[in-house]
């Protein structure tokens, strides 16, 4: 339980240095969404998320295909060229 403990305090020191360089990564993005804060990623919300087909098998066993969508997984550090800061957004 301890060795959790500090993984998240080194998670945190991380991340906070992240954020205070203003680095152009996901964590300082608006787009970048981190749904449970345990979570050591989180979703890039910049576009819809995106469709798969993948296959499955029917009640009587006759082949078929699902779908589902997601959102791209990021992690904080991660940069692209979509970055938008944050303080980008203004209230109207
Ligand atoms: S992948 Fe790019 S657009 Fe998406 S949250 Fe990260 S920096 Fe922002």
């Amino acid at each position: 339980m301890e060795k959790q403990g500090e993984m998240l305090d080194e998670r945190a020191k991380k991340e906070r240095e992240l954020i205070e360089s203003g680095a152009r990564a996901c964590i300082n993005c608006v787009h970048w969404n981190r749904e449970k804060p345990e979570a050591d990623d989180g979703s890039c919300q910049r576009f819809p998320p995106t469709v798969f087909a993948f296959p499955i098998k029917g009640a009587l066993g006759q082949p078929g295909f699902g779908t589902n969508c997601f959102f791209p997984r990021c992690r904080p550090e991660i940069q692209c060229g979509e970055f938008t800061p944050k303080a980008s957004i203004t209230m109207q």
